[in-house]
């Protein structure tokens, strides 16, 4: 079928909005139009040639849509479904043998190549192919093939429109709190960088009940938004050397959690010098390669932790139908992170994500 997606033509090229062919769902393959799709750091950073994604390509790994046809073999789903489209696993390694789909060991490819496991493209233009598959989805178009397994449903009522975000930074977020630290009410949070990462394990941190919660950043129009979803201090980091001991002030022993989105090595190691003893720290942002940090060996020996966390340990099934739940309570107010672009002004977008003036921007498509 004829569809309307971004496409990026050459590393670090804009996005040009094109008509493309888009293949029929195979037997495990659901069609999906795309109601809306969050954008990420991830999708500027294939734009931007980190990865593999060859070009021509299609980004965009936050989609949210209806079920308009199954494949053959396809059970769990029926056209007319609301699905939120989440990351892709192979199902076949240790790890997604063991419910750890999160870090299976074959999820780059399947991520970042732009094309299915078997090397096949779902998109082309004049016959000749469009790299998309990007996280098995290429979200940024008005449809895309799913396959089934990383397709969610999610409750009817909520509105689709703002769900595409708790695929990957919301669930990123909000699972490193509910599903790895675990928090008891009252235990002090620290929050390093709030952008939508950061600012959805705050308020997941809230819904645990920790106290204080603290966020750290640089924009204090952004430390006013945390402050709004249940930050209880504030801290802003430009020009400040003494943060680690700000936090200490606080909390009296240092924070039994910290929570590290800044991807900014010396930030890193504040997150973990922040820590009490038998703290954890939790780090999610992702910083370039070959990038090091060193830590205190005796101040580690004390029982800390330090865990790196992909996806939120989450299994999207689960997870985030719970997080759609949060919004729709008013717990998980996401609204307040998101601005929403129509797909012809994606470039818009990506410049006001980039600048840090938009939190979490949302890619509208037209239908
Ligand atoms: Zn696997
Ligand atoms: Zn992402």
């Amino acid at each position: 079928m004829k569809i309307t997606a971004a496409v990026v033509r050459e590393r670090a090229g804009a996005f040009n909005i094109e008509a493309l062919d888009l293949c029929d769902p195979r037997d495990d393959e659901l069609l999906v139009e795309v109601t809306a799709s969050g954008m990420c750091q991830t999708d500027l950073h294939g734009r931007d040639g980190y990865y593999t994604t060859p070009y021509p390509a299609v980004f965009g790994h936050e989609g949210a849509g209806i079920v308009r046809a199954i494949g053959r073999g396809v059970t769990a789903f029926k056209p007319g479904d609301h699905v939120v489209m989440s990351y892709p696993w192979c199902g076949a390694c240790p790890n997604c043998r063991s419910a750890r789909q999160s870090y299976c060991v074959d999820a780059f490819p399947l991520k970042m190549n732009g094309t299915r496991a078997d090397g096949s493209t779902l998109h082309a233009r004049d016959g000749k192919p469009v790299y998309s598959a990007f996280f098995q989805q290429s979200s940024f178009g008005t449809y895309t093939i799913a396959n089934e397994r990383y397709a969610v449903k999610v409750r009817d009522d909520a509105p689709l429109e703002l769900l595409g975000p708790l695929a990957c930074g919301g669930q990123t977020g909000a699972g490193a709190v509910l599903n790895v630290m675990k928090p008891q009410p009252g235990d002090s949070f620290v929050v390093f960088g709030v952008g939508a990462v950061g600012l959805s394990g705050l308020m997941a941190a809230k819904i645990a009940g920790c106290d204080p919660i603290i966020a750290v950043d640089v924009y204090d129009t952004r430390l006013a938004l945390a402050r709004d979803l249940g930050a209880t201090h504030t801290i802003n980091h430009a020009g400040r050397r003494e943060v680690v001991s700000d936090i200490r002030k606080i909390t009296g022993h240092g924070a039994r959690f910290t929570l590290e989105t800044s991807a900014v090595a010396s930030v890193f190691r504040e997150a973990v010098d922040a820590l009490m003893p038998a703290g954890t720290c939790v780090l999610l942002g992702s910083a370039r390669a070959g990038t090091e940090v060193s830590f205190e060996t005796p101040f580690l020996q004390n029982g800390r932790t330090v865990r790196g966390v992909i996806q939120g340990d989450s299994v999207p099934q689960t997870f985030i139908p719970l997080l759609a739940d949060h919004m729709m309570a008013g717990r998980f107010p996401l609204e307040r992170l998101v601005t929403f672009y129509d797909l012809a002004d994606i470039n818009r977008a990506a410049a006001e994500s980039s600048k840090g003036t938009t939190i979490k921007p949302v890619i509208r498509m037209p239908h």
